[in-house]
Parts: structure tokens; sequence; C-alpha cells
């Protein structure tokens, strides 16, 4: 198996650090679980980089002050490491020998993927997943804020999914990025539309259309959606529109790296999916991966 979604720091750490024995636990622990080939992909928004780049995006594409306030302070919270330090470190992983690639986790910002696309073209990745986590500012997975949790009673559900497919389907025909991650995730609250098919065509469909792989993630089990990324009759879909899959635990610590992959491995089996994507130098290449 691949775990293709990896973070070296929880959201609750502003203050980082870099260090190759925890990469290395990374892999020890990932090849406990089957694993035999990581990616790390830290979020764009823990570097500077990307303020330089994005500046205060969300006083346009957000019109609630309370919404605003709080995502200029999550900026400031965390933006705060050097990407250049951090793309050295996992190529030092990886020259040393350890199954790593070198990637990035990058986020959504409407209008302004090919500035941000010429900054990632700076860098060596091996692969870049493409996230959507906010519908302009609003947080909608960010369950520790009270506001970001408030704003679920203020739309409707269908509204929200609408916003986040519309949002993925911008991010994916940028084509700024390889893989898709975790392509539900709108569901994260449990918020689901009595009958999500026409929104599991949409995000099938733009997957489809831009060439992207995507994520076949656990993360979703640690959600009050209690299942994972993507739900099968999605998986079903992107299987029928031959959209290449990865697996991935969106871990964003130790002891949960490669959380569940014995469960991914099932639900792949039973989808008939025997084949995985891998990713280096950003060229895709499916590799057939065993227990
Ligand atoms: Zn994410
Ligand atoms: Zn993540």
């Amino acid at each position: 198996m691949l775990d293709y979604h990896l973070h070296l720091w929880t959201h609750e750490e502003a203050n980082t650090w870099l260090s190759l024995d925890q990469i290395a636990d990374y892999c020890d622990e990932a090849a406990r679980h089957g694993v035999t080939e990581i990616a790390l992909t830290e979020h764009l928004h823990r570097f500077t980089q990307v303020t330089d780049i994005v500046g205060k995006f969300w006083e346009t594409t957000e019109s609630n002050p309370v919404l605003q306030r709080s995502m200029a302070e999550y900026f400031d919270h965390h933006a705060r490491s050097d990407l250049d330090a951090y793309v050295e470190l996992a190529l030092e992983a990886k020259a040393q020998g350890l199954p790593v690639k070198v990637g990035l986790e990058v986020d959504y910002y409407r209008g302004q993927m090919d500035d941000v696309g010429a900054l990632l073209d700076q860098y060596p990745f091996d692969v870049l997943l493409g996230s959507v986590h906010w519908i302009g500012g609003w947080r909608f997975d960010d369950a520790s804020d009270a506001d970001q949790l408030a704003e679920w009673d203020h739309r409707h559900v269908d509204q929200c999914w609408d916003a986040y497919c519309d949002a993925i389907d911008e991010l994916a025909a940028t084509k700024t990025c390889d893989v898709l991650a975790h392509p539900d995730l709108i569901k994260y609250m449990g918020r689901i539309p009595s009958n999500p098919s026409e929104w599991w065509d949409r995000l099938a469909e733009s997957a489809k259309q831009s060439g992207m792989a995507a994520e076949l993630s656990s993360a979703g089990w640690r959600t009050r959606a209690q299942e994972q990324y993507p739900a099968v009759p999605l998986l079903e879909r992107f299987l029928a529109h031959d959209v290449p899959m990865t697996t991935a635990s969106d871990a964003h610590r130790l002891d949960r790296v490669s959380e569940r992959m014995e469960d991914l491995s099932q639900i792949a089996s039973s989808s008939g999916l025997t084949k995985f994507a891998s990713f280096e130098q950003r060229e895709r290449s499916m590799v057939e991966v065993g227990e």
C-alpha cells in the first residue's frame, strides 16, 4: 500500500520543527501497516511563501467579517514556516534512502491558482495534493471553531455541497495539482444531502475532466461522517471514469500514520481496485500493491 497524505505537524502547533528522525519514524510506522511508500504533504498554508503570493484573500472571497477575522487569525497561526527548508528536509530523507516522496497539500485559492502554480513550479515536488478546505472564507471542516460550526446552521446543506463542488471543479480545471485529496470532504460534519448522487456525479466528472487522480483516505473515519473518503458510490464513479486512485491516512502525528490502511485495502479489493497511482517528479505511474 501507499500512504500519500501525511503531515509533520498538528494544527495546534504554531511553532514547527524539521527532523529527519521524525520522517524515519513515519516510514517505520507506515511499514507496520504494510505501506511501502509515503508522501510528505504538509499544508501549503504552513509556509510564509504562500502569504506572499495570495495575500489577504479572505478580504475578497468572504463578506462575513466574523469569518474574515477568523481566517486572518488562522493564517497568522499557521503560515510561519519556510517552504525551502521543508523541501530540503524531504529531499534529504529521500537521498538517505527512505521511501519518501516530496509533496504538499495545496489549498484552493479562487482566481489565484496560476500564481500558486508558479510558486510550486520552483520546487522539485513529486506530488501535489489539491484540497478545498474552505468556501469563501468559511472553514467548513474546522470543528474546533464555534463560528465555523455555526455556519452550518445558517446555510442549506445543498448549497454547501454546491459551493464545494464548484470549488473542486475550478481547482481541478486549473490542473495545478495531481491528486484530489479527501474528495468528498464536505461531508466532514455529517451534513449530507438526502440524495447526494448529483454531487457525486459532479465530483467524478471534475476529476475525469482534469486527469487528476483521487485519494482513498481513512481520515473520514475520524469525522462525524464516520466513513472513508470517498463514499463507496463516489469511489465507484471514479473507477467507472478510470480516475487513478492513491491511498492515504492524512495523519498529523506519528500514532496515526497509515491508520486503518487495512480497511482501505479491503474496500479497494472489494471495488476491484488493484493498482494505485505513484508519483515521481509529478509523473504518474500505476503500481500494483500487495497486502
Ligand atoms: Zn486536507
Ligand atoms: Zn491533510
